[in-house]
């Protein structure tokens, strides 16, 4: 039993999905293989701004013209018999979507109409992709995440009930499995009233890992249009390196540090069943990628990570006091208030300073709270870069020409804020 998992680029166009049948057929088979598939590539985006756009009480309908069309394309080119039945189900499911965006009301909260409106996506690319594996031969059911992925209404960072959902999965789906493939969207999950909830962005590696997770899988593959987990992201870095093998420990750090292959949540489950994770380029299927798994390595190629659009803060004690623990203990409590996550931190005498993503409408309730108690200095536009695994060579690589604000190290992993 295996799970796939295509994300929006592999399904961007027709020809990107005329390019999955042949990897579904070699690598996956004609059963034991379940494919969750993200939307088709940018639309989530595309989703959001139609969504705010609505919310903000903007003209919507041309943007959303733009979305339906997109996907209207793709399916002509993939499907020139006028009658088939995914046109008539597209269509319904674009009626769906209207009706949200009718239904609309200033009043309900913004994240739970989100969650109803951007989880479209994945339901217009997921039945694309039912019946175009079905035309090729690829014979498979359609399920509905909705129904399976049981989650709280925590809105577009939903929490998953595992036991809900294991036990909804086991009852269902190993019996289809035995027959055909199963194709399903990742991102959607539902809560126990019927309403769509979604389980962050990017969520569709953790909906992947999910499936795995329930139905025992032996690997999860992530096909990507990158070679496998690369040491840095080569729009930044020349001469990158692909990871041939790699522990589930390195990959969960090197995702909290802000690498973007992966999404974070989606190690924890497989490393509690041992379940590898093969990262693979679906334009070079035979490529090696890389092995996720429970491996130890004493040495492997430093990784570079940036984090960008930072903010340093850095809070003072207004008389001359030391920091003290008292101190720190504001700070976090006004941080996690404004759900303002900590990525660096350092503290001298008298002053703390801690690197976070830059929110400007959070910052500045962040010093509101405050600036009655300390001297408060900012500075925004930055970046954080991450060493793991540095040696010299590496760290001279990354501070070459840079204007270092802050600088942090412990055996394994080098840190600097710089502008
Ligand atoms: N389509 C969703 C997003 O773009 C989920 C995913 O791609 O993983 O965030
Ligand atoms: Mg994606």
């Amino acid at each position: 039993m295996k799970v796939f998992k295509f994300g929006g680029a592999s399904v961007k166009s027709a020809e990107a999905f005329q390019n999955l049948v042949p990897i579904v057929q070699e690598y996956g088979g004609t059963r034991q293989l379940l494919i969750v598939v993200s939307a088709m590539g940018k639309t989530t985006n595309a989703l959001e701004k139609v969504f705010d756009l609505a919310f903000t009480g903007h003209a919507y309908q041309e943007a959303l013209q733009q979305i339906w069309s997109y996907h209207q394309e793709v399916a002509f080119a993939l499907f020139p018999e006028a009658a088939s039945p995914v046109y008539e189900q597209l269509e319904h499911l674009y009626a769906l979507l209207q009706a949200e965006l009718q239904a609309f009301s200033l009043l309900a909260s913004y994240d739970k109409q989100y969650d109803q409106v951007v989880s479209f996506g994945e339901l217009f690319a997921s039945t694309i992709l039912h019946h175009y594996l079905q035309q090729q031969g690829l014979l498979n059911t359609w399920t509905d995440s909705r129904k399976y992925i049981q989650t709280d209404t925590t809105w577009r960072e939903a929490k998953v009930d595992w036991t809900w959902t294991e036990r909804l999965i086991k009852r269902d789906l190993p019996a289809v499995l035995e027959e055909q493939l199963v194709v399903t969207q990742g991102f959607l999950g539902g809560t126990n009233n019927g309403l769509t909830t979604t389980l962050g962005r990017e969520g569709s590696d953790f909906s992947a890992a999910i499936y795995a997770y329930c139905l025992n899988a032996s690997g999860l593959w992530i096909w990507k249009d990158v070679a496998g987990l690369l040491n840095a992201d080569p729009k930044h870095f020349a001469d990158t390196v692909c990871y041939p093998e790699i522990s589930y420990q390195e990959t969960v750090e090197m995702a909290y540090y802000g690498a973007s292959v992966i999404h974070p949540k989606t190690i924890k489950p497989l490393a509690n069943k041992l379940i590898p994770l093969y990262v693979k380029s679906f334009l070079n299927p035979a490529g090696e990628g890389t092995r996720i798994c429970d491996c130890r390595f004493a040495k492997f190629a430093p990784a570079y990570i940036i984090k960008e659009e930072q903010c340093l803060v850095s809070f003072s004690v207004k008389d001359f006091t030391f920091i003290s623990e008292k101190n720190l203990g504001t700070i976090f409590n006004a941080l996690s208030e404004l759900r303002l996550k900590i990525n660096l931190m350092q503290n001298s005498a008298i002053s703390f300073s801690i690197c976070t993503d830059y929110h400007q409408a959070r910052l500045h309730r962040l010093i509101e709270t405050l600036h009655d108690q300390f001297v408060i200095h900012y500075n925004t536009h930055l970046r954080l870069y991450t060493v793991k695994n540095y040696d010299q060579e590496s760290i001279a690589k990354v501070i070459k020409g840079k204007d270092i604000l802050l600088e942090q190290r412990t055996r394994t992993t080098f840190q600097v804020v710089c502008r």
